[in-house]
C-alpha cells in the first residue's frame, strides 16, 4: 500500500511539474502503466512474507513479485499441558474501583499443586500483572519445583521480562526481583497467552473469587473453578510442542523428527553402540532429547540400570581386604550436565570445551539421584569407591568439591587427566584400570556414560551403562 502510494504521488507530480513547464501532458492511461512499473521496480527486489492466503497469492501474481508464502497458521486458544516434568504457573491481575488483586494457579500435566488469590496494592496494570507473576514464582519456590513454565496474558508484562519492552522505572526493582527468582529454578519459561487460555488465573485474580488466600489447598477449589480447569485439561492434549529449550525454535514434535526418522530408534541406537563416532544429536531431535532428558524417562532408564548394579552388588561377598572396588565415571553418570546442556541444545550443538569447563568451575554440577543412591549402597556395602573422569588433573578441586557438596563424601581415588595423557578416552581409562589392578584392587562393578568407560581393558567383572543421548566420547 505505502508503496503504491508514494508511486502514484511520485507519478503524478511529474506530470504535475512537466506541464507547468510547457510539457507535453501525459494520456492518464500511461500515468497509470507508469505507476505500476514503479510499484513493480520497487517491490521485486524486496523479500515479502506473507500468510498463505487467497489475498496474498493474489497481490503476488498480479504484481508478478516473488513472495515467501507461510503456512496458515491455526491459532489454538486453549490451554496447554506443560510436557512431563515441568509445572506451569498461570498468573493473572484485576483492578476494580474497589482495589486490585492477583492471582494464580500452578499446575503439573495432571494436576493443581497449588492456587492463590490475594488482594494488591497499585493502580498500574502492567506492574500488578509482573507482581502476579512474582508471586507465582515464589509460591512455585516454596513447593520446591525446579522446572517451570510462567504463562501470562499480558503480553506487556511478558515482553518486560522476555527483554522485548521497557520497564517502567517503578517496576525495575521489581524485574530483578524476577530474575532473580527465576535464577532459582533449572530451566524457565515465561511467555504470553490468549486471554481465553488464561481463564483460570482470570478466575482467581477476580476481587469477588469465591476462595482467597496465599497457598489456597488444591482441595479446596471452588467447583466452577474445577470446571475451568476440566475443560482446561480437556482443551488441548498434544503435548507442548517446543517444551524446554526455550532458546531455539524447533521443528518436530515429540518422538517424531521431521525427516521421518524417528529420533527414538536414533537414542535407541546410540545406547546400543550400533552409531558410533557421532558428533552431535541431529538437529531435528533436539526437542526430542530435551524432553528425554528433562523428563521422567530418562530418570526412569537411570532407575533401571543403577537397580540392577544394586541387586548384583549385594549379590556379592566382599573380599575384606580393602580391595574390592566399583569404578565410577563422573560426568552424566555420577554428576549430572543438565543445566549446562539445556542451554546449549542437548547435545545439538558442537563440544565447547571453554563454556563448558566455565561451567564446570562453578562446581554446581547436579547429582543423577538414581547413581548417588547406589554409591551410597555400596559405601554401605564397604565397596572402595573410584572414580575415573576424563576431566583435567586442573579441575580436581572444583571436582572433589562439586562431588563432596552433592552427596559422595568418601572414596578411594579420584583420577583425572594429566596433561600428557593424550590419548583417547578408551584408552586412558583402559591404561587407569590396568594401574588399578597392579594395585590390587578388584573392579568387581564398573559404571559409565560412555561406551568407552566399559569396553577396553580390565573393565571390571560386570559394566553398567548409563543413559546419555547428549554427547559421544571414544
Ligand atoms: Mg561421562
Amino acid at each position: 500500500m505505502k508503496v503504491s502510494f508514494g508511486a502514484a504521488i511520485y507519478c503524478i507530480w511529474q506530470e504535475r511539474n512537466s506541464r507547468l513547464h510547457g510539457g507535453t501532458p501525459t494520456h492518464k492511461r500511461d500515468i497509470l502503466h507508469l505507476i505500476i512499473d514503479k510499484i513493480q521496480s520497487r517491490i521485486r527486489f524486496l523479500h515479502l512474507h506473507d500468510n498463505h492466503s487467497p489475498r496474498s497469492l493474489q497481490v503476488a501474481l498480479h504484481f508478478n513479485i516473488p513472495i515467501h508464502l507461510k503456512p496458515d497458521l491455526i491459532r489454538t486458544c486453549s490451554w496447554i499441558k506443560p510436557p512431563v516434568g515441568v509445572a506451569k504457573i498461570n498468573t493473572d491481575a484485576s483492578l476494580s474501583v474497589n482495589g486490585a488483586s492477583l492471582g494464580g494457579l500452578i499446575r503439573d500435566p495432571n494436576s493443581v499443586l497449588a492456587l492463590f488469590s490475594i488482594p494488591a496494592s497499585g493502580d498500574d496494570i502492567t506492574i500488578l500483572e509482573l507482581k502476579a507473576i512474582d508471586y507465582g514464582l515464589s509460591l512455585a519456590q516454596e513447593k520446591a519445583l525446579i522446572r517451570i513454565w510462567v504463562e501470562s496474558d499480558s503480553l506487556n508484562a511478558i515482553n518486560i521480562i522476555n527483554s522485548q519492552a521497557p520497564c517502567p522505572w517503578k517496576a525495575l526493582t521489581l524485574l530483578d526481583k524476577i530474575y532473580l527468582g527465576l535464577a532459582d529454578f533449572v530451566d524457565w519459561k515465561v511467555t504470553h497467552v490468549w486471554r481465553e487460555a488464561n481463564s483460570t488465573a482470570d478466575f482467581l485474580s477476580k476481587e469477588d473469587c469465591p476462595c482467597k488466600g496465599e497457598d489456597i489447598p488444591p482441595s479446596s477449589i471452588p467447583i466452577s473453578l474445577k470446571d475451568i480447569i476440566a475443560s482446561d485439561s480437556a482443551g488441548f492434549h498434544k503435548p507442548e510442542s517446543l517444551p524446554i529449550n526455550f532458546l531455539r525454535s524447533v521443528t518436530g514434535t515429540g518422538a517424531v523428527h521431521s525427516d521421518g526418522v524417528s529420533c527414538q530408534s536414533w537414542r535407541l541406537a546410540v545406547e546400543t553402540y550400533n552409531i558410533r563416532d557421532w558428533e552431535t544429536v541431529p538437529e531435528s531431535c533436539e526437542t526430542y532429547i530435551g524432553n528425554y532428558m528433562l523428563g521422567d524417562r530418562y530418570r526412569k532408564d537411570s532407575k533401571v540400570v543403577a537397580n540392577e548394579a544394586v541387586l548384583y552388588a549385594e549379590s556379592l561377598k566382599l573380599g575384606g581386604d580393602g580391595k574390592d572396588v566399583w569404578i565410577f565415571d563422573i560426568d552424566e553418570t555420577t554428576l549430572s550436565n543438565l543445566p549446562y546442556y539445556a542451554h546449549h541444545g542437548f547435545g545439538v550443538e558442537k563440544y565447547n570445551s571453554t563454556s563448558f569447563n566455565e561451567w564446570v568451575a562453578l562446581g554446581k554440577a547436579l547429582a543423577l539421584p538414581e547413581s548417588l543412591n547406589l554409591y551410597q549402597k555400596l559405601v554401605h556395602k564397604g565397596f572402595k569407591i573410584i572414580f575415573l573422569t576424563g576431566r583435567n588433573e586442573a579441575r580436581r578441586n572444583i571436582t572433589a568439591t562439586n562431588l563432596n557438596n552433592v552427596g559422595y563424601h568418601t572414596y578411594e581415588k579420584l583420577i583425572l587427566r594429566g596433561s600428557s595423557d593424550v590419548e583417547t578416552s578408551l584408552m586412558y581409562k583402559s591404561r587407569q584400570r590396568s594401574n588399578l589392578v597392579e594395585e590390587g584392587y578388584r573392579i568387581l562393578g564398573n559404571m559409565g556414560d560412555q561406551w568407552s568407560d566399559i569396553l577396553g581393558s580390565n573393565i571390571g567383572n560386570r559394566t553398567f551403562k548409563v543413559p546419555d543421548p547428549m554427547y559421544y566420547i571414544a
